[in-house]
């Protein structure tokens, strides 16, 4: 519909990260900035995503990117403005590649031409900008396409595929066909988790790289306990803290207020001495928020006077994403239908997207005051919340699905369990709000876990390394 709009990203020293590194991992990312450099001298690396805010890519852009600039390389990164049709349909494609119907429409020839059709006028755009000795990341089903496109200009291109399941059915099988030209005529095909990569493909020109956080940005920086009630207080989800300033610190170093309140569903702001569990995700029936308010019906509130608070990125604001407002509309109906004792419990907050920094603090709030923090997906391939929330030592009890299993140690770091069984949710929530010192060591045991595994500096390393080893296109 549009050009791409470009993001004007800041630059940040990735030394920062050395006092959280390990000194071999200190060493590695070191090198590997030194390579880099070096190997991308008057180059560019370039990503074109399709939302600027909501959701794990636009997340890891935007925490990521920064500390490569910071490193010296040229970094630039496009996000697709296209219409309302282009982004149903790639939501389908979303949806069955996590083998979920979605909307249960066809992925035929017809719409092959409508999509490649649309993503015409930001392929044009992109071939003016993109230079032969360059390298371009498309993610996700909604760029696969410019693959194509942009492989006569001669760049190394990269498609990096954030979704999917372990064992693709017919449904996620068939979005893997309709995606599969394009990913194929990638020079490599970036996955999240070794089983997601998929089978038609040639391991050769398959890697593995796992997301990661970025611990300095507003979402996971360091909140005491007084800011974090400030600013639950500011956006009306707290009922203390209104009288303390709700400070924060921004990306770019400069003190930040948290400014706007959330479009909020509750009877009231959640009471300072309740339990509360929380889960944060965009509004997307594979995170289960209705299997949460079931479960908080069926086994948390008659065992527990717990607060079960959903929060997601307002829904007008993720441009990629139109199940959002459904989604939202019908887990507010299923609030609405509560009997009365239950719904004063239940707490949904849509919160303002305007400013991502301030967005990030208040998701880094909510995931500091629960108690323990959920993550009910039915899918997930990665899964950033649980490792935001590992970080900050939160026992999260989240479905042994993709991701979350890979990142929980169940039991050592977290607990897991089946998604399609409320009574083990429950039974681990209460187990954990019953037993403080238990949800502290699984805590503990999480941060370590996402320090060692998960943060943003050695996937950087791994990226120069990678890039490294790719040989340039004949
Ligand atoms: N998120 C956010 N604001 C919100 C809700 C979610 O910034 O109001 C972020 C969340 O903190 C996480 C990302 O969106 O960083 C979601 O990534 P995840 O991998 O969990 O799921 P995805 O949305 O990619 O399916």
């Amino acid at each position: 519909m549009a050009r791409p709009k470009f993001v004007l990203l800041p630059s940040r020293p990735p030394e920062a990260f050395a006092r959280h590194l390990a000194g071999e991992d200190r060493e590695r990312v070191e090198a590997a900035a030194r390579a880099a450099r070096e190997q991308f001298a008057g180059r560019a690396i370039w990503h074109v995503s399709s939302t600027l805010r909501g959701g794990g890519v636009a997340e890891m852009l935007r925490s990521l990117l920064p500390y490569v600039r910071g490193a010296g390389i040229d970094t630039r990164w496009a996000v697709l403005r296209e219409d309302p049709w282009f982004f149903r349909f790639t939501k389908r494609l979303h949806n069955n590649l996590h083998e979920d119907r979605g909307d249960g429409g066809p992925l035929g020839d017809a719409e092959r031409a409508v999509y490649e059709q649309t993503l015409q006028r930001s392929a044009a755009h992109l071939r003016g900008l993109v230079h032969r000795d360059d390298v371009v990341f498309l993610h996700d089903p909604q760029t696969a396409g410019l693959v194509w496109d942009l492989a006569p200009v001669g760049a190394t291109i990269v498609w990096r595929c954030h979704v999917g399941v372990d064992a693709p059915g017919a449904t996620a099988l068939r979005a893997q066909r309709f995606l599969g030209r394009y990913a194929q005529a990638a020079d490599l095909c970036v996955f999240s988790r070794r089983g997601l990569v998929w089978s038609g493909l040639d391991p050769e020109r398959c890697r593995v790289m796992a997301p990661s956080i970025d611990p300095f940005s507003p979402k996971n920086q360091e909140l005491d306990p007084d800011s974090v009630a400030a600013i639950l207080g500011a956006v009306g989800l707290g009922a203390d803290g209104a009288d303390r300033p709700p400070l924060f610190t921004r990306a770019d170093g400069s003190p930040g207020r948290v400014e706007r309140p959330a479009e909020l569903v509750q009877d009231e702001p959640i009471p300072p001495a309740a339990k509360v569990l929380a889960q944060v995700s965009r509004w997307d029936r594979l995170k289960d928020p209705d299997g949460l308010i079931e479960c908080l019906a069926s086994g948390l509130a008659p065992a527990e006077d717990v607060h079960l608070l959903l929060a997601g990125p307002d829904t007008a604001a993720v441009a990629d994403d139109p199940e959002g407002a459904l989604v939202w509309a019908e887990v507010r109906a299923h609030r609405d239908a509560l009997p009365p004792a239950l719904r004063r419990r239940l707490h949904l907050a849509g919160l303002p997207m305007a400013d991502l920094d301030e967005n990030g603090a208040v998701v880094n709030a909510i995931q500091r005051r629960a108690d323990v923090v959920v993550q009910k997906s039915l899918a997930e391939a990665f899964g950033l919340t649980v490792a935001e929330a590992m970080w900050k030592c939160r026992p999260v009890v989240g479905s042994r699905v993709g991701g979350i299993a890979e990142q929980i140690v169940d039991g050592e770091s977290g607990l897991l369990v089946d998604p399609r069984d409320p009574r083990a949710l429950a039974d681990a929530v209460l187990g954990l709000l019953a037993d403080p010192g238990r949800a502290t060591a699984l805590g503990t045991a999480a941060r370590e876990r996402v320090r060692r595994h998960y943060l943003g500096a050695v996937r950087l390393a791994e990226y120069g390394e990678m890039l490294a080893g790719l040989e340039a296109r004949p």
